[in-house]
């Protein structure tokens, strides 16, 4: 046996992060969009990388400006709120945002923290970057008031706070009076992270209408889960420019390369098309939900293209059960839930149908559910 690599404490024998990717029929289980671009607009993206392919000799443009010009004239129509492109940062996924959002404002003897159930890479950016890592509980609902909020940010002093909005995996959007006392008694930054933003029910307010009264806020979006282009990796941020000029200083140079500007942009200049399904997934994510309810389960309500919902006695059974049936949901979140993402309606049928022989099953939900009432009657 070779012996192992050297690798700090922390790191030793600990797995990387991922869902499992298991090729199956009816694929429910990281919240992608499941409508892929039309071949109108995948034809685009092939010709707008040949083009950004007749100078890969060149390096990026490191600052990425026109796709930056770009997102905020997105956002300008998506959220009437008005934001530059000097106050936008790009990278190869929220995901790799958020890593520099803590490499620039977390660190050895600094505190992030978050509100769980919560996104788990959270944790993990922050042993990434030495940051200390610090949940505290949500509400029994998932909800968050600002009353815990406040109390937990004076008690940790975080030089981070996130805010998961809507929260992966429960689904749960944030009152804006949340994050607007988070933002005003946090001592460091308050990063609200809106990865499903696109999905919020109507009347459901986004955090980047905060970004004018509170200093220390970043928003983060991506184009993984609405824009259907998890495959491009295009998350960014956005907050007021000296934040930015932060993150400028610990990206890696040229960070974002040719081809993933040019997917970007591309996609963007057909924003109405690929958001076009969003409507449809919105209505699926609320019929879901009432589904799932009128049969008697639990299921939380959703401002994002997932559903959690339970509860089982051995959530890890009904994983597998489902599996059997060819559908594959998330074992995520607490003890006894799972997490389906919305697909398309063929998709959602498939899981209903399967769900609904794995919840006959002997001993299969809660003692406590209604489901589970039934045992034990002949
Ligand atoms: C999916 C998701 C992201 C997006 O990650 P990308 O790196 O942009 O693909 C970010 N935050 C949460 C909570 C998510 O669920």
């Amino acid at each position: 046996m070779p012996e192992e690599p050297p690798v700090r404490d922390e790191l030793k024998g600990v797995e990387p992060y991922g869902a499992p990717q298991i090729d199956v029929p009816v694929r429910l289980n990281t919240n992608e969009n499941p409508f892929p671009p039309s071949e109108r607009i995948a034809t685009a993206m092939g010709e707008a990388v040949a083009d950004a392919a007749r100078s890969l000799n060149r390096y990026p443009d490191r600052e990425a400006l026109a796709l930056r010009e770009d997102l905020a004239a997105y956002l300008r129509a998506e959220s009437q709120v008005e934001v530059d492109a000097d106050q936008i940062w790009p990278a190869n996924g929220s995901n790799e945002v958020m890593l520099q959002v803590f490499s620039a404002f977390g660190g050895p003897g600094r505190l992030a923290m978050s509100f769980s159930p919560t996104y788990s890479m959270y944790e993990q950016y922050a042993r990434d970057t030495l940051t200390a890592y610090r949940t505290v509980r949500r509400n029994p609902d998932f909800s968050l008031d600002a009353t815990t909020a406040v109390a937990a940010i004076i008690g940790g002093a975080p030089a981070i706070v996130v805010l998961t909005s809507p929260n992966n995996p429960t689904g749960t959007a944030l009152p804006l009076e949340v994050i607007s006392a988070a933002c005003a008694i946090a001592p460091g930054i308050v990063v609200v992270d809106e990865a499903y933003a696109e999905f919020r029910r109507p009347g459901t307010p986004t955090a980047l209408c905060l970004l004018e009264v509170h200093p220390n806020l970043i928003v983060t979006r991506t184009m993984s889960k609405a824009f259907a282009l998890a495959g491009a990796r295009l998350g960014y941020a956005v907050a007021r420019p000296e934040i930015v000029d932060a993150l400028r200083v610990v990206r890696l140079p040229y960070h974002l390369s040719s081809a993933t500007q040019a997917v970007a942009r591309t996609a963007l200049s057909f924003a109405d098309e690929l958001l076009g399904q969003v409507d449809t997934l919105r209505g699926e994510r609320d019929s879901m939900v009432a589904w799932l309810r009128d049969r008697g389960l639990a299921a939380v309500d959703s401002d994002a293209n997932f559903v959690l919902f339970g509860r089982f006695a051995d959530r890890h059974r009904a994983w597998a059960a489902l599996l059997e049936h060819g559908v594959l949901v998330r074992e995520t979140g607490p003890e006894g839930w799972l997490r389906v993402s919305v697909g398309t309606p063929e998709e959602n049928a498939a899981f209903r149908t399967a769900l609904l022989e794995v919840v006959s099953r002997d001993g299969m939900m809660a003692p406590d559910m209604p489901g589970a009432a039934a045992e034990g009657t002949p």
